[in-house]
């Protein structure tokens, strides 16, 4: 949230460092710890053991597809396709199922970018249903009244304050009027019925749950709903989640007013107005001001995506209030100043990792909710501006972050930058998914409820968790004697770095990409972009290469196995350095190849890997 000189910028950077790290100890070591301690938990009040549901990360075929978190997620929207329904009816039985498989990453209680390629119209559009600030919040909403400072980032977490009216329902709801078939409560039943009968906890879930069993235990509707009986549900157990069905079946009986004014908003508001905690939580308990009228007020907006022209493919992402599609969009811009594909590895990476230490400088200083600042979208995505960024790039040596933002603004080209007050964020989780459909409409969808398990709070006997998504702020200002883009007001959209994106080849859907990770999924977007379109790639290997991402700081951030790769001493000598962090992103993608058939693929290991399917292996 502050910039690397600012006084809580090690609180942020530790906070994802820390989970980061608990992440790759469960992955590299620690799995058969947390399987440990989970197995070593008394039976919960989940039901006996089931097999787990196979899950392949990649599948080829015709007549539809998806690929998505959680095997039951994939099921659902395969089964929704089969049936007859377009791309948006499947994502919204995707999604609705996710928040009860992957309920830490998404559901009611959180917000999402929808990206859409109509294969009628051959035009992509977007929904924009980020969650927004309650219209009581000023910009000193984080600041302590007690201390005049910012919260603490841990504790601006677990808060009222944080919970950002949701705007998922909303969107499932503008996308099917759009691009439907099947009506709301049709698409809601497969999440029902996964609510009903249960699922079965995966070592993923598990471990989700250990790593948020504190927060979880936190607030009293959460430990009773995830932590049963005081314990984290053991692997091969059943987690039902009756509380969610029956939300659902009200949301397909009453429609989405249930939620916007109806009962279900009346709890939403009242629990961000006093969050349950738990007896003795030791946490501090911040309430937030959201009212019925902020619910009744929210709005899904339709939207037109940027784009970019890379090497003749088309890229489409989203426009603000997310970041993600201009800053992928600039880093490609200035990519195209260079030919990746004959250079030598090393250079290749030496200019992906430049690409985006510049084009970050320029979103913390240009891009937030471009209904409340003036963001040169235009400029930022122009080739001209690309040009003098890329001339920032030292071929023989890194940048020396932070490095300063440039003038979009400027007349003419040159190789000017203004005053460098750098910031970067970082957050964890989230979830993309992506489905096509038999008629070719593709959808690129990224969820959230922000962090991990959300606020931690879960709204009392409606089976989902509320988002902490307003923490996407910067708490105070980042920018020195420049204006922050990203502080918060009223009524406003915190900044995302969500980036789902269609690429277009010769006017035709040619891939469709996007992944979790906070300001990461940034750089994942673009490095998979790159390791398939200019490193020789399949799109599964492009998913599954190993990552680094660089966001304008001193060193990269990297996984184990991109360091140990060959490349690394090249990089080194030229200046580049690396952050262990564990996993990077979960990416999950389609390539549509000649003769209607199309490629799904997805992380074979990231967060327990994901599940591709295909409405047809013909
Ligand atoms: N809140 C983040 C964003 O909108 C996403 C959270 C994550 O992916 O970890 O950029």
């Amino acid at each position: 949230m502050h910039g690397p000189a600012g006084p809580a910028a090690s609180s942020r950077e530790g906070m994802l460092m820390r989970t980061s790290r608990n992440f790759r100890a469960a992955v590299s070591i620690g799995l058969v710890a947390g399987l440990a301690l989970v197995s070593a938990a008394a039976p919960s009040s989940a039901q006996p053991a089931r097999p787990l549901p196979a899950k392949q990360p990649v599948a080829e075929g015709s007549g539809g597809a998806v690929v998505s978190d959680t095997a039951e997620s994939t099921q659902a929207g395969i089964d929704v396709l089969r049936r007859g329904g377009t791309a948006a009816d499947a994502a919204v039985a995707v999604a609705s199922t996710l928040g009860v498989t992957d309920p830490y990453v998404a559901g009611l209680g959180g917000g999402g970018y929808f990206v859409y390629y109509d294969a009628k119209t051959k035009k992509i559009s977007t929904i924009d249903g980020r969650e927004t600030t309650p219209a009581a919040d000023s910009p000193t909403m984080f600041i302590d009244p007690a201390t005049g400072k910012p919260y603490a980032f841990e504790t601006a977490v677990e808060s009222g304050r944080s919970v950002g009216v949701p705007g998922m329902l909303a969107t499932w709801e503008r996308a099917l009027q759009r691009w439907g078939r099947f009506s709301l409560a049709d698409n809601l039943r497969p999440a029902e019925e996964v609510a009903d009968r249960g699922f079965v906890v995966n070592p993923a879930f598990a471990q989700q749950t250990q790593q948020n069993a504190a927060k979880l235990g936190h607030f009293s509707s959460s430990a009773q709903l995830f932590l049963p009986g005081g314990k984290v549900p053991q692997v091969g157990s059943v987690m039902r989640n009756p509380d969610l069905a029956a939300t659902y079946r009200q949301i397909a009986r009453q429609g989405t007013g249930a939620f916007y004014g109806g009962s279900i908003g009346r709890d939403v508001v009242g629990t961000a107005q006093n969050p349950p905690l738990a007896p003795n939580a030791p946490i501090q308990k911040i309430t937030g001001p959201m009212q019925l009228s902020d619910l009744k007020a929210y709005q899904a907006l339709d939207g037109t995506p940027t784009h970019i022209n890379y090497r003749g493919y088309d890229v489409y992402s989203m426009a603000p209030s997310s970041s993600g599609g201009i800053t992928v969009g600039e880093s490609l811009n200035i990519l195209g100043n260079y030919d990746l594909a004959h250079m030598d590895r090393v250079q290749a990476l030496h200019h992906y990792l430049e690409s985006s230490r510049l084009a970050f400088a320029d979103r913390n200083r240009y891009i937030g909710d471009a209904r409340y600042v003036n963001v040169p979208q235009q400029q930022l995505l122009s080739k001209s501006f690309a040009a003098t960024r890329a001339c920032q790039i030292d071929p023989a040596k890194a940048g020396k972050s932070p490095v300063a933002p440039g003038d979009p603004y400027a007349p003419g080209g040159g190789c000017t930058t203004v005053p460098a007050a750098s910031s970067d964020s970082n957050e964890q989780h989230t979830n993309h998914f992506v489905v096509s459909d038999r008629w070719g409409n593709v959808v690129s969808y990224t969820n959230t409820i922000e962090q991990s398990a959300g606020s931690g709070i879960t709204v009392p006997g409606r089976g989902f968790l509320l988002n902490n998504e307003l923490t996407d702020f910067n708490f105070a200002p980042t920018q020195g004697s420049a204006p922050d883009p990203n502080l918060p007001a009223g009524g406003k959209r915190p900044r995302s770095s969500m980036s789902p994106t269609i690429v277009l080849q010769d006017g035709k859907p040619f891939l469709a990409v996007g992944s979790p990770g906070g300001a990461t999924i940034i750089t994942t977007v673009l490095q998979v972009l790159v390791n398939r379109l200019d490193l020789g790639m399949t799109l599964p290997q492009a998913i599954a290469a190993p990552r680094a991402s660089q966001r304008n700081a001193a060193t990269s951030d990297a996984e184990p196995a991109f360091i140990a790769q060959s490349t690394t001493a090249g990089l080194q000598a030229l200046g580049q350095s690396f952050t262990d962090v564990g996993s990077i992103g979960v990416a999950a993608g389609l390539e549509f190849l000649p003769h209607g058939r199309i490629l799904a693929a997805g992380e074979p290991s990231r967060r327990g890997g994901t599940a591709a399917a295909v409405v047809s292996r013909h």
